[in-house]
Parts: structure tokens; C-alpha cells; sequence
């Protein structure tokens, strides 16, 4: 073949694999934890002023006034703020400043976002993974290396996939367990109803917070991911941001996403409203006799005592609803399943009583 002509490296990745976005119309969708509902319209009108000059310029390489504005929204300075193109790029950039220590250890639990390892295998980073307890909840005095020095820690919170939230003192045992290394809190979900950590970025020089705008805030295909920091974190990243591509933000891109945070109204009411459909879905689903984890995001992970997850997952397939099923260790039985409008969840639950024989 011609994987001759690959770096070595390359035969050696495993990349992710994101959930599918088949084309295929009339799909319920519930896989990606999208939002169900669009962007607020001030975000179309933004883009749409945007393009109506100045494309044939690049834009603005530091994305500033995207930064004023999001550093407005949580009480920071700019230069506290960092935006790449997704938070998966963000994330990326992290592990690349932080977290390559001379062969160390990043301590992640055994269950979480997957990419993370795979930016590890990218970077040549070690991982060592700790377990969840029972019911996938973590215990944050687990994650430390007896002995050994570590690269850092990273944990989505709430996680993902379990949707289990961290209060804010058990962030604060890890930032004060690991005071010499990064602290990464990926936050996607954060806006579902979980204690944000950036209340904690003045008080610790160690901690990077991670957001990204394609759950909450609607906006999944614009690719916009922030991290927030104290500046010397922040300053980190914009060296490797600016060692990789110095415009990862296109000027449609870097309007869209500042009109989404200066509408505080419309973020305040679709985030309520996935919200409230997530409760009454979860009683739905436990009335079907599923095992249904306590959620602070916009998906639900849930088990079946009865029915084997991946045939659920088939079936409701073949009924035009997607789920996400991980063939994975420790969770090949369980489903993860979006949070979507209220049509959308009652055409899971129809889809699921066939299956269920209810
Ligand atoms: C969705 C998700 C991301 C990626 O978000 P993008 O900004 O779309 O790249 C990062 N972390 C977690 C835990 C996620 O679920």
C-alpha cells in the first residue's frame, strides 16, 4: 500500500471516531449531543452583516473582540481568554503546551472523552487512566500518581459520556492536589445545570477551563472553542496557536460567536428548555425500566437491566432514531442519548416500547 510514503507516527494514531451525521432527512438525531434548536437569530444576523465586506481580508488573527466579549460574559479580561477553532482545537493546543513533561503521566479517569487519548497518542504523551467507582462517579482523590511525577490532569465535568457532574470543592481538592501542573476542566456541558470552575481561575495558576459553543450555545457547525486562564496559561496557548495557524477563527466564525454571548435571553431560554425536556425525558425512560445516571448536560446515560444496548441501538436505528452506543469496556451497556425538543424525545420513547415489548 502506500502508507510507505506515511511518517512513522501516522500508522500508529487511532483517531476519533465522532458520531455520525448521515444526510439521510427525517432522522431523529441523538447522537452528538447537538443542541435541538438553532442558533439565536442575532448570531445569523451577525454573520450575515459580516459577510457583507471585508472577506477578501484575513481576519483578525487574535479575535479580540470575541475575546471582550466572552471575557464580559464570565468577569475576566481578555487576555485571560483563548478561541480556537472548536474546543476540540483548543484542547488540542492544551495538551501540546501543558502536558508533553519529559514523559510523565496525564492522569485522566478511565471513562471520559475519548479524545483525549488520542491527543496523547498525537503528542507522544503517556496516560494513565483512573478508575470511576461504582455508578461512574469519581472520586478526585484518585487522580494522583503514587509517587511519580505526572504531566497534569483532565477531566470533563460533568463527564462525558456518564453526564455526572463535580461540585466545585472537589475541583478545588484537585487544583490543590496538583498545584505544579495544569488542571484541565473541560466544561462543555457546563451550562446544563453544573458549578462552573471559572469563579476559581483567580485564585489558581494552574487552572485552564475549557468551553465550547456547539452544545449550548446551538452552534456546533461554526467551530468555535474558548479556554480561560490566568494570562501566562493563556499566553502558552496563543504561542502554539500561532506556531500552527495564526486565523483558526474565519471572521463569520468570530461575529456569529460573539452575537451568541450577547444574547444572554435566548442562551437563557433554550438551555431551560433542554433542561426541563432532560427531567421529564429521564422519568420516561426509568418508566421503561431503564437505569437512568442523574444528568447536569444535555444527554441522558442510561442502561437497560433486560436488553442488550448495542440491539436497543440497532433497533432504534432501523426506526430513523439515533443513539450513541460505545462498544467500550465497563459501558458496552449503555446508550447515550441527546436530549433533543419534545417531539424528539416522545419519538425515542415511541421508537424504544416495540423494542422493550411495552
Ligand atoms: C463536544 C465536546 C467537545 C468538543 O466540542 P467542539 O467545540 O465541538 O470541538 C469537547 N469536550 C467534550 C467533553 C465534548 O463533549
Amino acid at each position: 500500500m502506500h502508507s510507505s510514503f506515511w511518517s512513522p507516527l501516522v500508522g500508529t494514531l487511532k483517531p476519533y471516531v465522532p458520531g455520525e451525521q448521515p444526510r439521510m432527512a427525517g432522522l431523529v438525531k441523538l447522537n452528538t449531543n447537538e443542541n435541538p434548536y438553532p442558533p439565536s437569530p442575532r448570531v445569523l444576523a451577525a454573520i450575515h452583516a459580516a459577510s457583507l465586506s471585508g472577506l477578501e481580508r484575513y481576519p483578525d488573527p487574535e479575535s479580540i473582540e470575541l475575546r471582550r466579549a466572552i471575557a464580559a460574559h464570565h468577569g475576566l479580561q481578555w487576555a485571560e481568554v483563548f478561541v480556537g477553532n472548536g474546543s476540540d482545537e483548543v484542547l488540542a493546543h492544551a495538551f501540546l503546551a501543558f502536558f508533553q513533561q519529559g514523559g510523565a503521566p496525564l492522569l485522566m479517569p478511565d471513562i471520559t472523552y475519548s479524545f483525549y487519548a488520542v491527543y496523547c497518542d498525537l503528542y507522544g504523551i503517556p496516560v494513565q487512566k483512573v478508575p470511576l467507582r461504582e455508578g461512574l462517579r469519581l472520586e478526585v482523590g484518585d487522580l494522583v500518581a503514587k509517587g511519580t511525577p505526572t504531566a497534569g490532569v483532565v477531566v470533563a465535568n460533568p463527564n462525558a459520556p456518564t453526564g455526572i457532574g463535580l461540585p466545585l470543592a472537589d475541583v478545588q481538592q484537585l487544583l490543590r492536589l496538583h498545584p505544579d501542573r495544569v488542571v484541565l476542566v473541560d466544561e462543555a456541558y457546563v451550562d446544563f445545570g453544573a458549578q462552573s470552575a471559572v469563579s476559581l481561575i483567580e485564585q489558581y495558576p494552574n487552572l485552564l477551563v475549557v468551553h465550547t459553543l456547539s452544545k449550548s450555545r446551538s452552534l456546533a457547525g461554526l467551530r468555535v472553542g474558548v479556554a480561560m486562564g490566568q494570562r501566562h496559561l493563556i499566553d502558552a496557548l496563543e504561542r502554539v496557536k500561532n506556531s500552527f495557524n495564526s486565523y483558526p477563527l474565519d471572521k463569520l466564525a468570530q461575529a456569529g460567536a460573539q452575537a451568541a454571548y450577547e444574547d444572554q435571553a435566548y442562551f437563557d431560554q433554550t438551555r431551560q428548555a433542554v433542561m426541563h425536556s432532560r427531567e421529564g425525558l429521564a422519568l420516561q425512560l426509568e418508566d421503561l425500566g431503564f437505569e437512568v445516571l442523574p444528568s447536569q448536560t444535555n444527554f441522558l446515560f442510561v442502561r437497560h437491566p433486560a436488553h442488550d444496548a448495542g440491539v436497543l441501538a440497532a433497533g432504534l436505528r432501523e426506526r430513523a432514531v439515533l443513539v450513541r452506543h460505545f462498544r467500550l469496556p465497563r459501558i458496552e451497556q449503555y446508550l447515550r442519548i441527546t436530549v433533543g425538543t419534545p417531539d424528539q424525545c416522545l419519538a425515542l420513547i415511541e421508537a424504544l416500547r416495540p423494542l422493550l415489548s411495552v
